[in-house]
């Protein structure tokens, strides 16, 4: 893995220093978590403690990466200035976002994407058969994320693996999903998630046809999906300095990869 890193193009990006005399910022990755909070019961891996949430900002800011949401990432690239971004992505619309992990980004000037399930606003995240059930982000919740400059995107409608999903379930989690929350954030959705990190071309196509203007996954996509697979890196509560460098890392192998195909 790191021999990898090594032998990779300088475009690409090098550590700072390691290469002649252009200082070079950190290549931007895409960072994935789900609930913030204390709760001991978490048979999924998906939450992280406001004290870990804490840390991992504070190594972030150490090492002179700014957290921000993914339209503020893919912008930045637009313009050639991500290098030194760092973009942050909350799934499934936890109510936790508000109380516990947007202070923490608001105190160090970052934002985050939150990817919200439209049909379940208020509700549980029912779709997990095991571990505690977790109270979802309602409209009030969601029209304060966005006042407070976070961006509010898409998670489809009930979380549904939409690989599965008739033509015209498909239709509603990716479209529906969208109107609903225009309607209550009174702006565009530019960003969409896919459940579980499924996807496949139909999916894929079916976003983009939405007027989505990028979808995240875990890993990459098919050939070709472009900005409507974004990969992203899990971090969770075993994630202290040692592990985030070593993802860090994996971010940019990832990506190279990506740029390569
Ligand atoms: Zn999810």
């Amino acid at each position: 893995m790191v021999a990898d890193i090594s032998a990779a193009p300088p475009a690409a990006g090098p550590e700072p220093a390691s290469r002649g005399r252009v200082k070079r910022r950190p290549t931007a990755w895409v960072a994935m978590y789900h609930s913030v909070s204390d709760c001991p019961d978490d048979p999924y891996n998906v939450t992280v403690s406001p004290a870990r949430l804490e840390r991992q900002l504070a190594w972030l800011a150490g090492r002179g990466l700014r957290g921000v949401s993914v339209r503020e990432l893919l912008a930045a690239r637009a313009r050639g200035a991500e290098r030194g971004l760092v973009g942050l992505t909350f799934d499934d619309g936890y109510g936790d976002f508000v109380t516990c992990a947007l202070p923490a980004l608001a105190r160090r000037g970052f934002t985050a994407t939150v990817f919200v399930l439209p049909g379940l606003l208020g509700g549980e995240n029912a779709w997990e058969p095991i571990g505690p059930r977790k109270p979802l982000l309602d409209v009030d919740d969601i029209r304060r994320a966005a006042a407070a400059g976070m961006e509010v995107a898409s998670h489809g409608l009930t979380h549904l693996d939409l690989t599965k999903a008739t033509e015209e379930v498909l239709y509603a989690e990716v479209n529906d999903s969208r109107d609903r929350l225009a309607a209550i954030t009174g702006a565009d959705v530019d960003g969409f998630c896919y459940p579980y990190g499924y996807l496949d071309e139909r999916a894929a196509a079916a976003v983009r046809r939405a007027g989505y203007r990028y979808a995240c996954a875990i890993t990459p996509g098919p050939a070709g999906s472009g900005d409507f697979a974004v990969p992203r890196i899990h971090l969770g509560e075993a994630d202290g300095a040692v592990r985030l460098e070593l993802k860090r890392r994996l971010a940019r192998v990832c990506r190279r990869s990506l740029e390569a195909v």
